[in-house]
């Protein structure tokens, strides 16, 4: 299970600082009773930012990890969220997807380079719905676009800040953004807590 990190740190201070000695969970948040074998299960690393680590609990009664993912990272995305969000204002202000595809990815053929603007946009957009829906006092009046939010919470970048205003359903938003599962995947009704142990996002 994904847990947020409160932080305003950048992705590059999060490892400069390496703010993950920093997280802290006393017990076990299925079993706050105790005797469940919670213990801390030392941390786990992300490609990038290069030096990224992640902190992490086990439970071992709910065979399940807990771990500690900073406001600045992607959830199951390499990266800040920052870059996701660069990628989208891109694509908002371009005339289609293509266009877009063409500014940001000259490394790679146009259809690689759209499915990897997809995969951000798409579930970036999803959120946004769900939010407006979740949040109608915040968010009432938005599209669902990141500019739409971006002016509605008055700041530059506003994906690292709806983690702090989505926090309670951050379960339930798929990832980036949030720490559920993606649009369309078979585990998005399966409980949160079946999480791997592995690395995230998966080498
Ligand atoms: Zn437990």
């Amino acid at each position: 299970m994904q847990l947020r990190f409160a932080t305003d740190l950048s992705a590059e201070e999060y490892v400069r600082q390496e703010a993950w000695k920093e997280a802290k969970l006393d017990s076990c948040l299925i079993h706050p009773e105790g005797g469940c074998g919670f213990r801390k299960n030392g941390t786990y690393r992300r490609k990038y930012p290069e030096g990224t680590k992640i902190a992490r609990w086990y439970c071992s009664m709910g065979h399940g990890t807990f771990s500690f993912l900073p406001d600045c990272l992607s959830a199951r995305l390499p990266g800040a969220l920052t870059e996701v969000e660069d990628v989208i204002r891109e694509v908002e202000k371009s005339s289609s997807q293509e266009d877009a595809a063409e500014k940001i990815r000259l490394d790679i053929f146009l259809p690689g380079a759209l499915r990897w603007i997809r995969r951000r946009i798409l579930p970036i957009r999803l959120a946004l719905t769900m939010l407006i829906e979740l949040i109608p006092s915040l968010f009432s009046a938005c599209d669902p676009t990141l500019s739409s939010f971006r002016c509605a919470l008055c700041v530059t970048y506003v994906l690292p800040e709806l983690r702090y205003h989505a926090g309670p359903f951050l379960q339930l938003l798929p990832p980036p953004l949030g720490f559920g599962s993606h649009p369309g995947s078979k585990k998005r009704k399966n409980t949160h807590f079946q999480h791997k142990t592995g690395t995230d996002p998966p080498l």
